[in-house]
Protein backbone atom coordinates (compact mmCIF):
# COMPACT_ATOMS: atom_id res chain seq x y z
CA UNK A 1 0.00 0.00 0.00
CA UNK A 2 1.50 3.34 -1.14
CA UNK A 3 2.45 5.45 2.41
CA UNK A 4 2.60 8.82 1.24
CA UNK A 5 3.79 10.06 4.30
CA UNK A 6 5.34 9.20 7.50
CA UNK A 7 3.36 8.75 10.00
CA UNK A 8 0.64 8.06 7.64
CA UNK A 9 -2.57 8.38 10.21
CA UNK A 10 -6.12 7.19 9.26
CA UNK A 11 -8.82 8.30 11.69
CA UNK A 12 -12.62 7.93 12.00
CA UNK A 13 -14.91 6.63 14.06
CA UNK A 14 -15.54 3.27 15.28
CA UNK A 15 -19.01 3.41 13.30
CA UNK A 16 -20.68 5.66 10.79
CA UNK A 17 -23.44 6.32 12.58
CA UNK A 18 -25.65 9.20 10.92
CA UNK A 19 -24.89 11.73 7.85
CA UNK A 20 -24.04 14.43 10.40
CA UNK A 21 -21.91 12.48 12.70
CA UNK A 22 -19.71 11.47 9.71
CA UNK A 23 -20.12 14.96 8.41
CA UNK A 24 -19.05 16.74 11.13
CA UNK A 25 -15.64 14.02 12.35
CA UNK A 26 -14.76 14.41 8.60
CA UNK A 27 -14.70 18.51 8.78
CA UNK A 28 -12.99 18.24 11.76
CA UNK A 29 -10.41 15.41 10.37
CA UNK A 30 -9.78 17.43 6.97
CA UNK A 31 -8.27 19.89 8.95
CA UNK A 32 -5.46 17.72 10.52
CA UNK A 33 -2.59 17.85 8.16
CA UNK A 34 -1.07 14.03 9.63
CA UNK A 35 -4.68 12.39 8.35
CA UNK A 36 -4.24 10.97 4.96
CA UNK A 37 -7.29 9.01 5.10
CA UNK A 38 -11.18 8.17 6.99
CA UNK A 39 -12.04 4.83 8.24
CA UNK A 40 -15.47 4.37 9.21
CA UNK A 41 -17.38 1.56 10.47
CA UNK A 42 -19.95 0.41 8.12
CA UNK A 43 -20.75 -3.10 9.03
CA UNK A 44 -19.89 -3.81 12.71
CA UNK A 45 -18.61 -7.38 14.02
CA UNK A 46 -20.58 -7.56 17.45
CA UNK A 47 -19.84 -10.27 19.58
CA UNK A 48 -23.62 -10.67 20.34
CA UNK A 49 -26.36 -10.43 18.42
CA UNK A 50 -28.62 -7.91 18.93
CA UNK A 51 -26.61 -4.63 18.92
CA UNK A 52 -26.10 -2.11 16.65
CA UNK A 53 -24.54 -3.90 13.34
CA UNK A 54 -23.33 -1.11 11.13
CA UNK A 55 -25.75 0.78 8.59
CA UNK A 56 -24.31 -0.66 6.16
CA UNK A 57 -25.25 0.96 2.10
CA UNK A 58 -26.31 4.38 3.62
CA UNK A 59 -23.21 4.81 4.85
CA UNK A 60 -21.42 4.05 1.93
CA UNK A 61 -23.38 6.36 0.56
CA UNK A 62 -22.67 8.99 2.68
CA UNK A 63 -19.12 8.72 2.18
CA UNK A 64 -19.34 9.27 -1.90
CA UNK A 65 -21.36 12.11 -1.09
CA UNK A 66 -18.62 13.64 1.08
CA UNK A 67 -15.79 12.21 -1.46
CA UNK A 68 -17.81 14.36 -4.24
CA UNK A 69 -18.79 16.96 -2.25
CA UNK A 70 -16.77 20.14 -1.81
CA UNK A 71 -14.57 19.10 1.37
CA UNK A 72 -10.82 18.59 0.83
CA UNK A 73 -8.48 16.59 2.92
CA UNK A 74 -5.22 18.42 3.97
CA UNK A 75 -3.61 17.68 0.96
CA UNK A 76 -6.26 19.27 -1.09
CA UNK A 77 -7.52 16.04 -2.81
CA UNK A 78 -10.89 14.42 -2.03
CA UNK A 79 -11.65 12.59 1.39
CA UNK A 80 -10.57 9.03 0.91
CA UNK A 81 -12.62 7.14 3.31
CA UNK A 82 -11.90 2.94 3.68
CA UNK A 83 -14.34 0.73 5.73
CA UNK A 84 -13.55 -3.48 7.34
CA UNK A 85 -15.04 -5.71 4.64
CA UNK A 86 -16.05 -9.23 5.57
CA UNK A 87 -17.80 -10.47 2.84
CA UNK A 88 -17.25 -10.63 -0.92
CA UNK A 89 -20.83 -8.89 -0.75
CA UNK A 90 -19.21 -5.77 0.91
CA UNK A 91 -16.46 -5.55 -1.39
CA UNK A 92 -18.87 -5.15 -4.34
CA UNK A 93 -21.18 -2.21 -2.43
CA UNK A 94 -17.54 -0.47 -1.54
CA UNK A 95 -16.74 -0.50 -5.42
CA UNK A 96 -20.09 0.64 -6.16
CA UNK A 97 -19.36 3.60 -4.06
CA UNK A 98 -16.39 4.46 -5.01
CA UNK A 99 -14.45 3.03 -1.96
CA UNK A 100 -11.01 1.84 -3.06
CA UNK A 101 -9.28 0.92 0.55
CA UNK A 102 -10.60 -1.81 2.75
CA UNK A 103 -9.26 -3.77 5.51
CA UNK A 104 -10.18 -7.22 7.06
CA UNK A 105 -11.22 -7.60 10.60
CA UNK A 106 -9.25 -9.22 13.43
CA UNK A 107 -12.08 -11.66 13.45
CA UNK A 108 -11.97 -12.83 9.54
CA UNK A 109 -8.49 -12.38 9.44
CA UNK A 110 -8.39 -15.64 11.63
CA UNK A 111 -10.60 -17.95 9.18
CA UNK A 112 -9.12 -18.81 6.41
CA UNK A 113 -11.82 -19.71 4.14
CA UNK A 114 -13.20 -15.83 4.33
CA UNK A 115 -9.80 -14.33 3.87
CA UNK A 116 -9.88 -16.98 0.52
CA UNK A 117 -13.35 -15.57 -0.75
CA UNK A 118 -12.35 -12.31 0.09
CA UNK A 119 -9.11 -12.25 -1.73
CA UNK A 120 -11.15 -14.12 -4.87
CA UNK A 121 -13.26 -11.11 -4.03
CA UNK A 122 -10.84 -8.37 -4.54
CA UNK A 123 -8.75 -10.08 -7.67
CA UNK A 124 -8.21 -7.45 -10.15
CA UNK A 125 -9.94 -4.89 -8.34
CA UNK A 126 -7.00 -2.52 -7.36
CA UNK A 127 -8.20 -1.99 -3.66
CA UNK A 128 -5.87 -1.19 -1.42
CA UNK A 129 -6.28 -3.94 1.11
CA UNK A 130 -5.09 -3.79 4.93
CA UNK A 131 -5.10 -7.09 7.15
CA UNK A 132 -5.73 -6.62 10.84
CA UNK A 133 -3.80 -9.36 13.08
CA UNK A 134 -6.06 -11.82 14.19
CA UNK A 135 -8.00 -12.14 17.46
CA UNK A 136 -5.76 -15.07 18.20
CA UNK A 137 -1.82 -14.83 18.90
CA UNK A 138 -0.71 -16.99 16.22
CA UNK A 139 1.25 -14.71 13.73
CA UNK A 140 0.86 -17.63 11.18
CA UNK A 141 -2.65 -16.88 10.66
CA UNK A 142 -2.05 -13.07 10.36
CA UNK A 143 0.90 -13.96 7.47
CA UNK A 144 -1.64 -16.75 5.96
CA UNK A 145 -3.76 -13.92 5.10
CA UNK A 146 -1.59 -12.08 3.34
CA UNK A 147 0.02 -15.27 1.61
CA UNK A 148 -3.50 -15.81 0.32
CA UNK A 149 -3.82 -12.36 -0.65
CA UNK A 150 -0.89 -12.58 -2.60
CA UNK A 151 -1.66 -15.48 -4.12
CA UNK A 152 -4.90 -13.94 -5.75
CA UNK A 153 -2.14 -10.80 -6.88
CA UNK A 154 -3.40 -8.72 -4.65
CA UNK A 155 0.00 -6.60 -3.64
CA UNK A 156 -1.39 -3.23 -2.23
CA UNK A 157 -1.54 -4.48 0.90
CA UNK A 158 -0.80 -2.80 4.46
CA UNK A 159 -0.79 -4.59 7.81
CA UNK A 160 -2.49 -3.24 11.25
CA UNK A 161 -1.59 -4.00 14.69
CA UNK A 162 -4.97 -4.02 16.73
CA UNK A 163 -3.04 -6.40 19.70
CA UNK A 164 -4.72 -9.91 20.98
CA UNK A 165 -7.42 -11.09 22.69
CA UNK A 166 -5.69 -13.34 25.83
CA UNK A 167 -7.23 -14.88 28.20
CA UNK A 168 -5.13 -12.44 31.08
CA UNK A 169 -5.09 -9.17 29.08
CA UNK A 170 -4.82 -6.48 32.23
CA UNK A 171 -3.54 -3.70 31.42
CA UNK A 172 -5.00 -3.68 27.90
CA UNK A 173 -8.49 -4.63 25.89
CA UNK A 174 -5.90 -6.38 23.50
CA UNK A 175 -2.22 -7.07 24.39
CA UNK A 176 0.04 -6.02 22.26
CA UNK A 177 2.38 -8.47 21.83
CA UNK A 178 4.72 -6.29 19.95
CA UNK A 179 6.95 -8.89 19.23
CA UNK A 180 4.49 -10.98 16.77
CA UNK A 181 4.47 -7.47 14.91
CA UNK A 182 8.25 -8.07 14.42
CA UNK A 183 7.39 -11.26 13.81
CA UNK A 184 5.52 -10.68 10.94
CA UNK A 185 8.09 -7.65 9.22
CA UNK A 186 10.74 -9.91 9.40
CA UNK A 187 8.66 -12.18 6.87
CA UNK A 188 7.54 -9.48 4.90
CA UNK A 189 10.23 -6.83 5.07
CA UNK A 190 8.17 -3.68 3.04
CA UNK A 191 4.71 -4.32 3.94
CA UNK A 192 3.39 -1.45 6.04
CA UNK A 193 2.24 -1.76 9.48
CA UNK A 194 0.03 0.60 11.23
CA UNK A 195 -0.40 0.83 14.99
CA UNK A 196 -4.29 0.62 16.09
CA UNK A 197 -4.04 2.08 19.50
CA UNK A 198 -7.85 1.94 20.03
CA UNK A 199 -8.60 -1.33 20.27
CA UNK A 200 -5.30 -2.29 21.72
CA UNK A 201 -6.33 -0.18 24.65
CA UNK A 202 -9.80 -0.04 24.83
CA UNK A 203 -9.20 3.52 26.47
CA UNK A 204 -8.66 6.98 24.77
CA UNK A 205 -6.14 7.94 27.60
CA UNK A 206 -3.16 5.29 26.25
CA UNK A 207 -3.81 6.17 22.73
CA UNK A 208 -0.78 8.38 23.20
CA UNK A 209 1.94 6.42 24.96
CA UNK A 210 1.16 3.23 22.44
CA UNK A 211 1.53 5.80 19.17
CA UNK A 212 4.96 6.97 20.45
CA UNK A 213 6.12 3.22 21.29
CA UNK A 214 4.68 2.28 17.71
CA UNK A 215 6.87 5.08 16.62
CA UNK A 216 10.03 4.13 18.30
CA UNK A 217 9.54 0.61 16.55
CA UNK A 218 9.28 2.31 13.07
CA UNK A 219 5.69 1.64 12.32
CA UNK A 220 4.85 3.12 9.54
CA UNK A 221 1.62 5.03 10.94
CA UNK A 222 -1.74 4.41 12.66
CA UNK A 223 -5.53 3.54 12.98
CA UNK A 224 -7.29 5.53 15.42
CA UNK A 225 -10.52 5.92 16.22
CA UNK A 226 -11.91 9.20 16.51
CA UNK A 227 -16.17 10.37 17.43
CA UNK A 228 -16.91 14.07 17.38
CA UNK A 229 -18.78 12.94 20.91
CA UNK A 230 -16.99 9.79 22.05
CA UNK A 231 -19.10 9.37 25.20
CA UNK A 232 -22.26 9.08 22.93
CA UNK A 233 -20.41 6.63 20.49
CA UNK A 234 -22.94 3.38 19.41
CA UNK A 235 -19.82 1.62 19.81
CA UNK A 236 -15.95 1.32 21.08
CA UNK A 237 -17.26 4.59 23.24
CA UNK A 238 -14.38 4.18 25.80
CA UNK A 239 -11.39 4.34 23.13
CA UNK A 240 -12.40 6.90 21.08
CA UNK A 241 -10.60 10.32 20.59
CA UNK A 242 -12.23 13.77 20.20
CA UNK A 243 -11.07 15.00 16.71
CA UNK A 244 -8.92 17.78 19.41
CA UNK A 245 -7.85 15.28 21.17
CA UNK A 246 -6.33 13.47 17.96
CA UNK A 247 -4.56 16.78 16.83
CA UNK A 248 -3.19 17.27 20.33
CA UNK A 249 -1.34 14.02 20.28
CA UNK A 250 0.19 14.05 16.75
CA UNK A 251 1.21 17.62 17.11
CA UNK A 252 3.27 16.51 20.69
CA UNK A 253 4.50 13.51 18.75
CA UNK A 254 8.50 13.53 17.57
CA UNK A 255 8.68 14.19 14.30
CA UNK A 256 12.81 12.98 14.15
CA UNK A 257 12.07 9.10 14.45
CA UNK A 258 15.31 7.92 12.08
CA UNK A 259 14.79 4.24 11.42
CA UNK A 260 17.59 4.39 9.89
CA UNK A 261 20.27 3.91 12.81
CA UNK A 262 23.66 2.68 10.74
CA UNK A 263 25.04 6.26 10.86
CA UNK A 264 25.35 6.66 14.80
CA UNK A 265 28.66 6.40 16.47
CA UNK A 266 27.16 6.06 19.96
CA UNK A 267 25.02 3.44 18.83
CA UNK A 268 27.61 1.25 16.89
CA UNK A 269 29.87 0.94 20.19
CA UNK A 270 27.04 0.10 21.77
CA UNK A 271 26.00 -2.66 19.34
CA UNK A 272 29.91 -4.34 19.18
CA UNK A 273 29.33 -4.57 22.76
CA UNK A 274 26.12 -6.96 22.44
CA UNK A 275 27.58 -8.39 19.49
CA UNK A 276 30.07 -9.86 21.66
CA UNK A 277 28.26 -10.61 24.37
CA UNK A 278 26.14 -12.48 22.39
CA UNK A 279 29.01 -14.57 21.34
CA UNK A 280 30.03 -14.99 24.52
CA UNK A 281 26.35 -16.45 25.30
CA UNK A 282 26.55 -18.64 22.70
CA UNK A 283 29.54 -20.47 23.00
CA UNK A 284 28.87 -20.86 26.82
CA UNK A 285 25.27 -22.25 25.54
CA UNK A 286 27.37 -24.63 23.03
CA UNK A 287 29.70 -25.47 26.20
CA UNK A 288 26.93 -26.25 28.30
CA UNK A 289 25.38 -28.82 25.64
CA UNK A 290 28.81 -30.25 24.99
CA UNK A 291 28.23 -31.34 29.01
CA UNK A 292 25.11 -32.13 28.84
CA UNK A 293 26.34 -35.22 26.17
CA UNK A 294 29.02 -36.23 28.74
CA UNK A 295 26.02 -36.51 31.35
CA UNK A 296 24.15 -38.24 29.10
CA UNK A 297 27.24 -40.94 28.79
CA UNK A 298 27.68 -41.03 32.25
CA UNK A 299 23.97 -41.68 32.84
CA UNK A 300 23.69 -44.63 30.25
CA UNK A 301 26.16 -46.08 31.84
CA UNK A 302 24.88 -46.30 35.62
CA UNK A 303 21.24 -46.66 34.40
CA UNK A 304 20.15 -43.65 35.00
CA UNK A 305 16.79 -41.75 33.54
CA UNK A 306 17.95 -38.60 31.82
CA UNK A 307 15.01 -36.60 33.22
CA UNK A 308 15.77 -35.92 36.99
CA UNK A 309 12.59 -33.97 38.40
CA UNK A 310 14.09 -32.72 41.59
CA UNK A 311 17.62 -31.68 40.27
CA UNK A 312 15.86 -29.70 38.01
CA UNK A 313 13.93 -28.24 40.31
CA UNK A 314 17.05 -27.18 42.61
CA UNK A 315 18.66 -25.72 39.78
CA UNK A 316 15.47 -23.78 38.68
CA UNK A 317 15.30 -22.42 41.93
CA UNK A 318 18.81 -21.98 43.07
CA UNK A 319 19.53 -20.07 39.31
CA UNK A 320 16.27 -18.20 39.82
CA UNK A 321 17.35 -16.30 43.11
CA UNK A 322 20.92 -15.97 41.82
CA UNK A 323 19.85 -14.34 38.59
CA UNK A 324 16.81 -11.83 40.63
CA UNK A 325 20.04 -10.71 42.59
CA UNK A 326 21.54 -9.75 39.31
CA UNK A 327 18.45 -7.77 38.60
CA UNK A 328 17.14 -9.67 36.16
CA UNK A 329 13.52 -10.78 35.43
CA UNK A 330 12.30 -14.15 37.22
CA UNK A 331 10.43 -14.91 34.87
CA UNK A 332 12.34 -13.78 31.91
CA UNK A 333 15.07 -15.78 33.13
CA UNK A 334 12.59 -19.11 34.20
CA UNK A 335 11.44 -19.14 30.58
CA UNK A 336 14.92 -18.78 28.98
CA UNK A 337 16.44 -21.54 31.30
CA UNK A 338 13.14 -23.89 30.57
CA UNK A 339 13.90 -23.49 26.95
CA UNK A 340 17.55 -24.36 27.25
CA UNK A 341 17.06 -27.12 29.46
CA UNK A 342 14.08 -28.63 26.97
CA UNK A 343 17.62 -28.46 24.65
CA UNK A 344 19.30 -30.13 26.85
CA UNK A 345 17.09 -33.15 27.44
CA UNK A 346 17.15 -33.35 23.91
CA UNK A 347 20.43 -33.74 22.64
CA UNK A 348 20.77 -36.40 25.83
CA UNK A 349 18.74 -38.40 23.66
CA UNK A 350 21.11 -37.97 20.52
C1 LIG B 1 -12.88 -1.80 14.10
O1 LIG B 1 -11.85 -1.37 13.57
O2 LIG B 1 -13.84 -1.09 14.43
C2 LIG B 1 -12.93 -3.23 14.48
C3 LIG B 1 -14.06 -3.87 14.66
O3 LIG B 1 -11.72 -3.71 14.66
P1 LIG B 1 -11.15 -5.17 14.99
O4 LIG B 1 -11.38 -6.00 13.77
O5 LIG B 1 -9.71 -4.85 15.24
O6 LIG B 1 -11.85 -5.67 16.22
MN1 LIG C 1 -14.05 -0.11 17.03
Amino acid sequence: MEIIERPFVIAGPCSVESREQLESVCTSLCSLPQVQMIRGGVWKPRTRPGGFEGLGEPALQWMQEISNGPLRMADGNHVRFCCEVARPEHIELCLRHGINTVWIGARTTGNPFMVDELAEALRGNNMQVMVKNPMSPDVRLWIGAFERLQQANINCIAAIHRGFNMYNNYDYRNTPLWELAIELRRTFPTLPILCDPSHISGKSSMAKDLMLRALQLAYDGFMVEVHPNPSQAWTDADQQLTPSQLSDILKSLPNNINDDSSHTTALEALRSRIDAIDYDMLQLLARRMEVSREIAAVKRNEGISVYQAKRWESVMNNRIKIATDMGLDPKFVKELLDKIHIESVRVQFE
